[in-house]
């Protein structure tokens, strides 16, 4: 069986190989067994009804809540050769009929429907006449109530489906399900455990990249000079954003569309379609941009603004590269929209345990902007994805070959500072403190008599504050979910503080300094401290240097 699937993946489709869980869905399928495939967008979900429903003589339907991406199928199906169409609410009612009865007459290998097509008694009539083999539910999520994207009329269709008087072998596909959508499609479409294919959330042709440090709007003008011809998304979070960017790149003649809440219906239709149909190669917009949009030959999506999470992040960014082929995920990280994402919850209607929520999901996004991790498997940890994916090999920080520098001296100085000033505040003023400011609050809660403040006051207070994001990143701290995270020590500060575990970081990520005049202020301040450790006899001593320590520093 398996080698005439392969065969027509090769003479029909032109692909040699079958992609990571294609095969079993195939083989079950034609083996008459239901199957529930959850794989990542641009996965190759398609192929896995396309293929039985080629090997076996009866017509496959095909399920679909997506009416836009209906026709794009079938467009692709009837360029093979292959017979399909489409039945829904796009086309007039004569159309409607006419298709209806070639389908009577056995004229399509594939057709897809709307779930609301279901609500007709006619078209389950329509059914029983035909020979079916599969029934294909694509975006299966949305048949589930604990899906995110839930359509009643979708679930309907499940039970008239088992209406029909030869029910088809069916199968569930979907790029998202949690274990709880998992369970219930599985009871709805009859899967059992063992033809649940799951593939994993890696999208392995995307590149994954976070860009610090950097003039935004340079950065972004250079990139789409660089790449003009190839189509790609960027998302701001603002209007106001989206309008400037928008502006100054086509001030400069490069070819863009823009996208938001503020335009009018008409304005946004044309620009949506002007990027769909490639007459524009950019497309610049908030997040209402991209739902429901299939466009599969996006090459980069670009985040001007950090995402409010890493769901968020990761649907947007998965626009790109639909098709397969390899293509960017670029974040571009400034520590000022943090701010604006706190705002934006600050302002929301949530209820406080939701908002205190969505400060922790804040939190994971921006670790994630800070971690050294491999970034594609930090996600794919995010998302409790168990399927064992390796590091990917080419995002920023697998890449990132320079060298990394022992950092455990300042973070030894940073876990102290966060212990002394009793584990109850934030990244921020914990800066400040070890910066040796003078702020008022440092001064009102008497922080500067600390024998930490002060300790880092050669290092911008930026660069501190990164500094204290990686360590949160990285867990050596904890940042607890609230508007303002509340730092704690996390579970490698231990070694950390007793000297026996060392905090190392990219180089490409610290500032740059001067070396020696650097070390012998580090040496000064660590002999005071450890000074003051010793005379406060009461007081865990947090930090222990030894004297090797301190002579080797000192050299
Ligand atoms: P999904 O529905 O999972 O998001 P699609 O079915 O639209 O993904 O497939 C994404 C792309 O991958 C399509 O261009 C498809 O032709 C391609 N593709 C699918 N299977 C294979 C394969 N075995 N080898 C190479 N390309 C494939
Ligand atoms: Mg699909
Ligand atoms: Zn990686």
């Amino acid at each position: 069986m398996l080698k005439e699937a392969r065969n027509v993946l090769k003479t029909y489709f032109g692909y040699d190989d079958f992609r990571k869980g294609q095969a079993t869905v195939i083989e079950q399928t034609i083996g008459k067994q239901n199957s529930l495939a959850i794989m990542p967008t641009g996965g190759g979900k398609s192929i896995c009804y396309q293929v039985p429903g080629l090997v076996t003589p009866e017509t496959t339907l095909v399920i679909s809540p997506l009416i836009s991406l209906m026709k794009d199928q079938v467009d692709a199906l009837t360029s093979l050769g292959i017979t399909a169409t489409f039945i829904n609410s796009s086309l007039s009612n004569e159309e409607q009929r006419d298709r209806m009865a070639a389908l009577r007459q056995g004229r399509y290998k594939f057709i897809y429907v709307a779930p609301e097509r279901f609500d007709s008694d006619a078209f389950l009539r329509t059914l029983d006449s035909i020979p079916l083999s599969t029934i294909a539910f694509d975006e299966a999520h949305c048949i589930s109530q604990w899906g995110h994207d839930f359509r009643p009329s979708y679930r309907t269709v499940v039970s008239r489906v088992k209406q029909l008087a030869t029910i088809p072998t069916l199968m569930g596909l979907t790029a998202t399900a949690t274990d709880e959508v998992i369970r219930d499609l599985q009871q709805l479409l009859d899967v059992s455990d063992d033809h649940v294919i799951k593939t994993g959330f890696a999208r392995d042709n995307l590149t994954f990249q976070v860009v610090k440090g950097q003039s935004r709007s340079a950065y972004i003008e250079e990139f789409v000079r660089l790449r003009k011809d190839e189509p790609g998304i960027i998302y701001a979070i603002t209007r106001k954003q989206v309008d400037q960017i928008h502006f100054s790149l086509k001030e400069k003649g490069l070819n863009v569309s823009k996208y938001h809440a503020g335009m009018s219906e008409m304005a946004r239709k044309d620009a949506q379609n002007a990027f769909i149909q490639d007459d524009t190669t950019v497309m610049i917009a908030t997040n209402a941009f991209g739902m429901g949009i299939d466009k599969s030959n996006v090459r980069y999506v670009i985040h001007y603004a950090l995402p409010k999470n890493l769901e968020s992040y990761y649907q947007e960014a998965g626009r790109a590269g639909r098709d397969g082929a390899p293509s960017d995920c670029i974040l571009l990280f400034s520590g000022q929209d943090i701010h604006t994402q706190k705002y934006l919850i600050e302002q929301s209607e949530m209820v406080e345990d939701k908002k205190k929520q969505e400060y922790g999901k804040l939190q994971a996004m921006v670790n994630y902007c800070h971690t050294n991790q491999c970034l594609q498997s930090y996600v794919l940890d995010y998302f409790n994805d168990d399927t064992g994916a390796e590091d990917c090999g080419k995002c920023s920080n697998c890449k990132d070959d320079s060298d990394k520098v022992d950092r455990t001296k300042e973070a030894q100085m940073v876990l102290s500072c966060v212990k002394r000033m009793g584990e109850r505040f934030g990244a921020s003023i914990t800066a400040k403190v070890l910066r040796g400011s003078n702020d008022r609050k440092v001064l009102q809660f008497g922080f500067n008599r600390l024998s930490t403040y002060g300790l880092l006051a050669h290092l911008k207070e930026k660069d501190l504050v990164e500094f204290i994001h990686f360590l949160v990143a990285e867990n050596y701290l904890i940042a607890e979910e609230g508007k303002f995270p509340v730092l704690r020590l996390g579970k490698r500060a231990v070694d950390v503080l007793k000297g026996s575990a060392p905090v190392m970081m990219q180089v490409a990520k610290v500032e740059k300094r001067e070396t020696g005049e650097y070390d012998e202020i580090l040496f000064e301040k660590l002999r005071l401290l450890r000074k003051e450790t010793a005379d406060n006899q009461g007081v865990p001593p947090y930090v222990v240097f030894t004297d090797k320590s301190l002579t080797e520093m000192a050299r």
